[in-house]
């Protein structure tokens, strides 16, 4: 049985082929490595073999991670599930990037909370680029008002935008979600920001969110195998 370790070089040869084909360097896209539910033994596994970013979408399973590998020097923790205002402490003190901010509220909360020895909390705005109402994210049209709020705050450093298109199989619909993205972030940036991400592609469309422009994969399942999850969200 391949090892999780192998399924990781699997996804990073995939990423490779995918920047050939599309003409990018690799070190364009980073690997995040997505280990919600998986338990920490797996992460210190890759981190041995010298993965650093890691992927979690539960507060209290991102901070109880990162207390069991705080021997791990150079492991980021990337938290990429929803945020409930009673969670934000968990977050602002244990990861050093989160993806899904859709309202100011949260991000302030953050940033207050954000320990003051430690580096702004790198940050994206989740954008709603299906415009699926169960869908979480900002409009498009909201997006310049929040990042003008949010860019005020000392403690949050924002880098971009991050998609969760939907969830289908057609490569044109796919494609035009991740190319919506990628067009918000250049306006954002005519109008003087410095966003260097794009948090977007999973493990199904790695390939098209990287011919897209993505700068950032968020990949789970081609890596650890499918989860399961138990009633409370938590780890195995
Ligand atoms: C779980 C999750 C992923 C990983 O999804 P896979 O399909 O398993 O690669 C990526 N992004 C977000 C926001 C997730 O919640």
């Amino acid at each position: 049985m391949a090892t999780i370790f192998t399924a990781l070089q699997d996804v990073q040869a995939r990423i490779h082929a995918a920047c050939t084909a599309a003409a990018r360097n690799d070190q364009e896209v980073t690997l995040l490595a997505v280990s919600k539910t998986f338990p920490s033994r797996d992460i210190r596994m890759l981190y041995e073999h010298g993965h650093r970013a890691f992927g979690e979408n539960y507060a209290q399973e991102l901070a109880t991670k990162h207390h069991e590998l705080s021997d791990c020097t150079g492991l980021e923790w990337h938290f990429i599930g929803p945020i409930q205002s009673n969670k934000t402490k968990l977050v602002a003190e244990n990861a050093a990037w989160v993806h899904t901010i859709d309202r100011f509220k949260i991000a302030e909360r953050l940033s207050n909370q954000r320990p003051s020895h430690m580096a702004a909390l790198n940050i994206c705005l989740q954008v709603n680029v299906s415009g699926e109402q169960s869908k979480s994210g900002i409009t498009p049209s909201e997006l310049l008002g929040l990042a003008q709020q949010v860019s005020q705050l000392p403690q949050i450093n924002i880098r971009g935008l991050m998609c969760i298109p939907e969830a289908t199989d057609n490569a044109t619909r796919l494609a035009k979600q991740f190319s919506t993205l990628v067009s918000l972030k250049a306006q954002l940036n005519q109008q003087g920001f410095k966003l260097d991400t794009l948090s977007m592609g999973m493990s199904g469309d790695l390939e098209l969110a990287i011919a897209s422009g993505s700068t950032l994969v968020r990949i789970g399942s081609a890596i650890f195998g499918a989860r399961t999850y138990t009633s409370g969200n938590t780890a195995q």
